[in-house]
């Protein structure tokens, strides 16, 4: 038996969290903070060199070394620079441990080596980092040893945002004020903050490193960019909740730990649908907590998988051919009164409140569809977005029978009189408890489900940030809770105003909510009669962030400015580009430097053997290794014609200098090569001996874990 651990004991352990602050600092400096924490309060800077004292002396007595701002450029991984708390030694050689304010609250670091989609030039190249108290400081515990970790913003000199935390934040004060709104026409006085909360749902594989190592794919893009199926995909669906194995059950253990001492609830574990894949789930928290914590968790899983001689993939698709990885974005609004504002009650036709929350997200949802899709756009998640797989490109709701039924009854008669109610399981079987169950069923295909009491957004990708997602979630509904206030506090009966309101905004909105299939032809056909967006690709999507709509909703709620969407959106293109550039010189180097010349070995040994049996025995029957020659040759042959073909291409749009055009040039001319590319390779994969062939295939790397 492994050692067990006592989660509560080591639970947050390298976290300086309230608990510890409130012990290490002056009680009135410890206020002070709570409140810029709490409240969104002003920073005062006077007490920034007493809580960087009091930081130090935690991390010091911790084992801690160096300190790093710790923050989110626009890669879409984390970004840390080290440094050791040393001093310059005294005249006697001596040196103190140092850490001041100002190294708290600001840190500098070349802005114009992260994207930044032209606004910071390299002649220009200063960017700040600056504290983000509302996220606490962390000791992470790795090879290099103990890190104090402080979580920061990454701006410009001019101030533009270059990174993922400056909007969100900045999102999350516009819906704090604008769901205060909402809340205080339905006379709640109580509630001084309204906050988002977030539960990113992390999916991943784990394969072996050892075989991880003999594929060039892996290494450079993240994911196969060749493989032949194996004689067993997921269709005997015995993977999903199955029993961990002991190897993957002792790197969860491990990974558990890690997070646990890093403050970050890692709640639910389970085997995925796909071989190989897994998931874990934190509780949800506040918005920019989950964000933070969500980068912890994919910076640990990765690091762990290391000690246990395995390597976790990120990457939205791994393997052609079977379920990709996503991350579910489950987020709700939560009062600081306790109040979910998307908590239906027993009996939602009753909840005024909640249905007009309901009413502005869904005209939120229909009007920006086009954002929401964009949020989740990355290169690895085109493989799952309207691709055939979860979920569909269009942005859809899907609802329940339970809010359907009252939403139908609102638009059909104005008025709603019942809700549907859940019932009770039967199983039959007189030992088991009968169950209560919910009013509503799920969907597994929809895009955006409510279930429960938070909307769940399943298309974010697994590798990417979570926080564009909810930067868009925040904004948009900020500016529909904005129209319906602007509108309801000007009202002489509130009453009627409201349920007007509500019936109209359904009315006119209603088309973004389908409880079918997500997945059919059909869907996308009707979608299409609806007037609904279907952006199947990245560099479909990103034109989204620039829209006059965009900039108008960003601008207004001073999220984004206009330049700072362009960037983001040349960042975007830049990143696509990029990234196909890698996959298609990884592709060439895989077929010109191992495929071809193993199939080119196995040729020749096949027209060895021809010759020699012959040679041997005229009369043998040599048909099989004539035929085998034959089909292998003509492979060969179309796999040298696309090779060629993706090179020249490859070359061509690498020179391209618009940065939209030259995306859509990978895009339309680069992804289809590759494709091309592939097809003979893994029809010669299925042919060529396995012990030529010249690397791990997908059953050696999905199912010898
Ligand atoms: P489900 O089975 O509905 O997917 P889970 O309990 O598995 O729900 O939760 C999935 C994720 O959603 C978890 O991270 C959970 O903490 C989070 N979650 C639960 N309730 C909320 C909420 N009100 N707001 C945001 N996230 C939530
Ligand atoms: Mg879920």
């Amino acid at each position: 038996m492994s050692e067990t651990v006592n989660v509560a004991e080591i639970f947050g352990k390298n976290v300086f969290n309230e608990a510890v602050m409130k012990e290490r600092l002056p009680k009135s400096v410890f206020k002070k903070l709570k409140k810029t924490i709490e409240d969104g309060a002003e920073l005062d800077p006077t007490i920034a060199e007493v809580v960087a004292q009091a930081m130090k002396e935690w991390a010091i007595e911790h084992g801690a070394t160096h300190y790093s701002h710790w923050f989110q450029p626009l890669t879409g991984v984390t970004a840390e620079k080290h440094d050791s708390f040393i001093s310059v030694p005294d005249s006697e050689g001596r040196v103190l441990m140092e850490f001041s304010g100002k190294e708290l609250i600001k840190g500098e670091s070349d802005a114009s080596s992260f994207p930044s989609g032209g606004l910071r030039a390299t002649f220009e190249a200063r960017g700040y980092t600056a504290w983000d108290c509302t996220s606490p400081a962390f000791l992470r515990e790795d090879a290099i040893g103990v890190t104090l970790c402080i979580p920061t913003a990454f701006c410009s000199y001019t101030g533009e945002a270059l990174d993922q935390k400056t909007p969100l934040l900045r999102s999350m004060q516009v819906i704090n004020d604008q769901s205060l709104r909402i809340l205080r026409l339905f006379g709640n006085t109580r509630a001084k903050r309204v906050c988002p909360s977030v539960g990113p749902e992390q999916e991943y594989f784990l394969v072996d490193r050892a075989k991880y190592l003999q594929r060039k794919d892996l290494i450079y893009a993240g994911r196969t960019l060749f493989g032949a199926m194996p004689p067993k995909g997921q269709e005997l669906e015995d993977h999903y909740f199955g029993a961990i194995r002991e190897r993957i059950g002792s790197y969860m253990k491990e990974v558990n730990e890690v997070l646990w001492t890093l403050g970050v609830t890692a709640k639910t574990q389970h085997n995925e649908a796909a071989p190989a894949q897994h998931e874990l789930a934190p509780i949800y928290d506040q918005a920019n907590l989950a964000v933070d914590h969500n980068q912890m968790v994919m910076e640990t899983l990765k690091k762990v998988a290391g000690r246990h001689g395995l390597t976790c993939l990120l990457h939205e698709k791994p393997f052609a051919g079977v379920n990709g990885s996503g991350k579910h974005n489950n987020w709700s609004l939560v009062s600081d009164d306790g109040v979910n504002l998307l908590s239906p009650g027993d009996t939602p036709h009753e909840n005024i409140q909640f249905l007009l929350v309901l009413a502005c997200i869904l005209k939120a949802v229909d009007v920006h569809a086009d954002l929401l899709r964009e949020s989740a756009a990355d290169v690895g998640n085109d493989h799952r977005l309207g691709a055939n797989e979860a979920p569909p490109a269009i942005i859809s709701v899907f609802l329940g029978e339970q809010l359907e039924d009252v939403i139908d009854q609102l638009c059909s008669t104005g008025e709603a009189t019942h809700s549907k109610r859940g019932g009770t399981l039967r199983t039959g079987v007189a030992t088991l408890p009968d169950l209560d169950i919910d009013a509503t069923d799920r969907n597994r295909t929809s895009p955006l489900a409510f279930t429960n009491n938070k909307f769940e957004f399943r298309m974010v990708g697994s590798s990417d940030s979570v926080a564009s997602p909810n930067v868009v979630l925040n904004t948009i509904v900020a500016e529909a809770f904005k129209e319906a206030a602007d509108e309801l506090e000007q009202a002489e009966d509130f009453d009627t105003a409201v349920h007007d309101l509500i019936k109209r905004l359904l009315q006119e909105h209603k088309r973004i909510i389908f409880n079918g299939n997500g997945y059919s032809q059909a869907w996308v056909e009707e979608a299409k009669k609806r007037g609904l967006p279907n952006l199947s690709c990245m560099v479909e999507a990103i034109p989204a962030l620039t829209t006059d709509k965009a900039v108008k909703l960003f601008e207004g709620f001073g999220v984004f400015t206009r330049s700072e969407l362009l960037s983001r959106a040349e960042v975007e293109y830049e990143a696509y580009s990029k990234v196909i550039n890698i996959e298609a010189q990884t592709m060439i180097n895989m077929a010109g430097k191992q495929i071809i010349p193993a199939v080119i070995r196995y040729t020749t040994q096949l027209a060895n053997s021809l010759s020699s049996v012959k040679n041997a025995c005229p009369e043998a029957d040599t048909s099989v290794q004539q035929e085998l020659l034959v089909e292998t040759s003509a492979l060969l042959s179309d796999m040298k014609v696309a090779l060629a073909a993706l090179t020249d291409l490859a070359d061509v749009c690498a020179g391209m200098s618009d940065g939209k055009e030259r995306a859509h040039a990978y895009r339309e001319k680069v992804v289809p090569a590759m494709e091309a590319l592939r097809k003979p390779a893994d029809a010669l994969e299925m042919i060529v001996d396995k012990d030529m062939w010249p690397f791990p295939s997908y059953g050696d790397l999905m199912f010898e874990v």
